[in-house]
């Protein structure tokens, strides 16, 4: 059974899938550098078509209602039959979302088809906070379509979701990219470690050190924002968490909390957590968070991570 909260608390994922992702297209207008499925501009001939598709979907219906389906890419806008398939798919009591590329297709009107057709959630990328971020991370200009899109979705009623690559390309920007989703009124931030496969291949990850002191800062902005934060390829994520509480309460559970987890729990003598909770006043950190000592300490680590709301809150 799954150890999930919320409603999908009762989903048994022995007997069902937490999600189904169709990759309906392998086309798309853009050709991101780092494109994880490899898109090409045309349509594959071996595509499903769209009674394929719709016999597929009455499999997914099978799995019990309310499933979930990520209609995905490529760009699944590329293909005609779109929302066509949304609504076949809402007919049949699946939930349907969609991940569309930031192309100068996705209009405000398409979005307000795919609302129209029952789509329960729009999911767009968003990989740098401005124009110039986003469009070089991307080698394309998408960045003022996607913004125009979550701002069609708003307008639409479609719940929001973005997705953001957490690279060395990225990092550094992750504050400003998290005050957009804030700015967009998306409901979930869904936050992608880098998986170096198909052209992701020519990103860099960041280091695991980094990649510890960004779990925690996301932890944080977990606790103080309306939007959810989920990642992918980072189950540690839950691993932070768990001390985080277990923080909360005495010594052995401290002790317990870095057990076999490869990092370190305060110890006597270090650094007391009445230091580590220190905060740094908004925008008066003026140094690499390793090494400025201004921002609160670490936990887990003992080192310095600047808060979310001064300048290098990522470390
Ligand atoms: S928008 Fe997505 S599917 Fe299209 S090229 Fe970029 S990464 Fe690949």
């Amino acid at each position: 059974m799954s150890r999930l909260g919320g409603a999908a608390a009762e989903l048994d994922t022995d007997r069902r899938p937490l999600v189904l992702v169709w990759e309906v297209t392998q086309a798309c207008g853009l050709a991101c550098r780092h494109c994880r499925a490899d898109a090409k501009p045309s349509r594959h001939p071996d595509e499903l078509t769209t009674e394929e598709g719709k016999r597929l979907l009455d499999d997914a219906a099978e799995f019990g209602d309310g499933q979930l389906v990520v209609l995905s890419g490529g760009d699944p806008l590329a293909r005609d039959d779109l929302v066509d398939l949304v609504a076949y798919g809402d007919d049949r009591g699946l939930r349907m979302t969609v991940t569309p590329s930031g192309t100068r297709s996705l209009t405000p009107d398409r979005v307000s088809a795919l609302a129209d057709a029952g789509a329960r959630r729009l999911a767009l990328s968003l990989d740098g906070a401005t124009r110039e971020t986003h469009d070089r991370f991307r080698g394309e200009e998408s960045f003022e379509s996607t913004v125009a899109a979550a701002r069609a979705a708003r307008d639409a009623g479609i719940p929001l979701q973005v997705n953001t690559t957490v690279c060395a390309a990225t990092v550094d920007e992750l504050p400003s990219i998290r005050d957009r989703v804030r700015e967009f009124g998306a409901v979930l931030w869904s936050v992608f470690f880098l998986v170096p496969v198909g052209r992701g291949r020519v990103l860099d990850p960041i280091a695991p050190e980094r990649a510890e002191l960004v779990m925690e800062w996301l932890h944080e902005v977990a606790a103080a924002e309306r939007f959810g934060v989920k990642t992918t390829e980072a189950p540690f994520y839950r691993r932070v968490g768990l001390q985080r509480d277990s923080l909360g309460n005495d010594g052995d559970a401290r002790a317990e909390a870095g057990r076999g987890t490869g990092v370190s729990p305060p110890v006597a003598g270090s650094r007391s957590s009445a230091t580590r909770e220190r905060r740094t006043p908004p925008g008066s950190c003026r140094g690499p968070p390793a090494t400025c000592g201004s921002g609160p300490w670490s936990r887990y680590t003992g080192t310095p991570i600047c808060s979310n709301r001064c300048a290098s809150p990522t470390g």
